[in-house]
C-alpha cells in the first residue's frame, strides 16, 4: 500500500505550526492508542501510521526534506533518531515515541519505562520484541510472577558477541575510515546538498570482521530464548503492557539489547464479567426465593460469601458486594463484586408444580401490573 502523505495523515495543511502538529498528533494518537483499542489491528496501523508522520514534521529538519522531496526525503536515513536504520517504523517505535513526548495516561505502560532513546553511535542496538501473556481473571485480581520464555537473539557464545572468530578482531573499515557513513555532495536545482548515507561495506559499524565467526557467521548473535521473569501487579486489564528493558534481542556485534513489551491479555472467565474493577456474576433465583427472601452462598474470587436477598426483591436487582473486585492499578481501594439475581423460571413442571402454580396465579394474576401501570 503507498505511504499517504504525511500532512494528510494528520489532517493539516502544509503551513500548519508545531503546536498545531503536536495537537492533531495527540488528538489521533489517544484515539488510537493501543491500550485504548486492544487487539485492533487497524487502529494500531493507524497509530503507527500518525506516529510516524509526527516523528518527520515535528522535526525542522525532517520536515524541510519531506517537503522538499516527499518520503524518499526521509526514509532510512542514517541517524535518524526514532527509526532504525532504513528499518520499518513499528509499533514499539511508534509507541516509545508517544510516551516520550506525552507520557501515559493513566495506563498502559505499567511501570512507566521511558525507553531508552537511540543513540547515533554505530552500534547497532537489537530489535525490541513483544510477548503476550494471558492472566486468568483470578490472576488480574491477586497480581502474579510469570516466567516467560522468550525466543530472541542472544549474544553468540564463541565469539563473545563480537562477530570475529575466536582469536581475530574487527579492523577499521576501509571505505568509511571508521565513521560508519559516506557523504555525498549533491547538486540540484535547489542547490547543493550534502547525503549521509550508511556505509554499504561495514553496515555503518565503522569496523569490518575479516575473519567471521563460524557459530554466528559474523553476526555476534545467534537465535537462543531466555526465561524472563515479570512481576505483574493486581489490576492490569487487557493491551496494558510491561517494558523490560534489555529484555529483547542481543545487538549486532555486541550492540545493546533491544526491549520486551510484554503485552497482557485477560482472558475469560466462566462466571464474572468485568466491568472496570468491577465484577458482574448472574445468581439465578425461583421466584419464591425472591418472594420470600433468602440466604444463599454465592461464589467470589476469594472463597464464598453469604448473600442475604430480602423478601420481595425484583429480578435483575443488582448486590453490590464490596471490595470483592479487582483492586485498583496503581492506587488504593478494591471494586466491588455485583451480583445481578435473575428469575429462573423452571421449563418443565410435576403435576404437583402445576396445581401450586395455578393457586398462585388466581391471586397474582390480578395483582400483576399491566404496561403502564405501576
Ligand atoms: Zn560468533
Ligand atoms: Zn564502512
Amino acid at each position: 500500500m503507498a505511504k499517504r502523505d504525511y500532512y494528510d495523515v494528520l489532517g493539516l495543511d502544509r503551513n500548519a505550526t508545531t503546536d498545531q502538529i503536536k495537537k492533531a498528533y495527540r488528538k489521533l494518537a489517544l484515539d488510537y492508542h493501543p491500550d485504548r483499542n486492544p487487539g485492533d489491528a487497524t487502529a494500531e496501523e493507524k497509530f503507527k501510521e500518525a506516529t510516524e508522520a509526527y516523528e518527520v514534521l515535528r522535526d525542522s529538519e525532517k520536515r524541510s526534506l519531506y517537503d522538499q522531496y516527499g518520503h524518499a526525503g526521509v526514509s532510512g536515513r542514517p541517524g535518524a533518531e526514532g527509526f532504525g536504520f532504513g528499518a520499518e517504523f513499528d509499533l514499539s517505535d511508534a509507541l516509545r515515541a508517544f510516551m516520550r513526548d506525552f507520557g501515559g495516561f493513566g495506563f498502559g505502560d505499567l511501570f512507566g519505562g521511558t525507553g531508552r532513546t537511540r543513540t547515533r553511535t554505530r552500534q547497532r542496538q537489537g530489535n525490541d520484541l513483544q510477548v503476550k501473556v494471558k492472566l486468568t481473571l483470578e490472576e488480574v485480581a491477586a497480581g502474579v510472577e510469570k516466567q516467560i520464555k522468550v525466543n530472541s537473539l542472544v549474544a553468540c557464545a564463541a565469539c563473545k558477541g563480537s562477530g570475529a572468530s575466536p582469536g581475530s578482531t574487527a579492523s577499521v573499515c576501509d571505505v568509511c575510515g571508521g565513521t560508519g557513513q559516506i557523504k555525498h555532495v549533491q547538486r540540484s536545482l535547489f542547490g547543493q546538498f550534502v547525503n549521509v548515507t550508511e556505509c554499504h561495506r561495514c553496515d555503518g559499524q565503522g569496523k569490518v570482521v575479516q575473519d567471521p565467526c563460524g557459530e554466528c557467521r559474523g553476526t555476534g548473535t545467534v537465535r537462543g530464548s531466555e526465561k524472563i521473569s515479570v512481576k505483574i501487579p493486581a489490576g492490569v486489564a487487557s493491551g496494558n503492557y510491561i517494558t523490560i528493558q534489555g529484555g529483547g534481542d542481543a545487538g549486532e556485534r555486541g550492540g545493546p539489547k533491544g526491549n520486551l513489551y510484554v503485552i497482557i491479555e485477560e482472558l475469560p472467565h466462566s462466571l464474572f464479567e468485568r466491568h472496570g474493577n468491577d465484577i458482574l456474576m448472574d445468581l439465578p433465583l425461583t421466584i419464591s426465593q425472591l418472594a420470600l427472601g433468602t440466604k444463599i452462598e454465592v461464589p467470589t474470587l476469594a472463597g464464598k460469601v453469604l448473600l442475604k436477598v430480602p423478601s420481595g426483591t425484583p429480578s435483575h436487582k443488582i448486590f453490590r458486594l464490596k471490595n470483592k473486585g479487582i483492586p485498583r492499578l496503581h492506587s488504593y481501594g478494591v471494586g466491588d463484586q455485583m451480583v445481578r439475581v435473575v428469575a429462573w423460571v423452571p421449563d418443565k413442571l410435576s403435576k404437583h408444580e402445576k396445581d401450586l402454580f395455578q393457586e398462585l396465579e388466581k391471586s397474582l394474576g390480578e395483582r400483576v401490573p399491566r404496561p403502564g401501570e405501576r
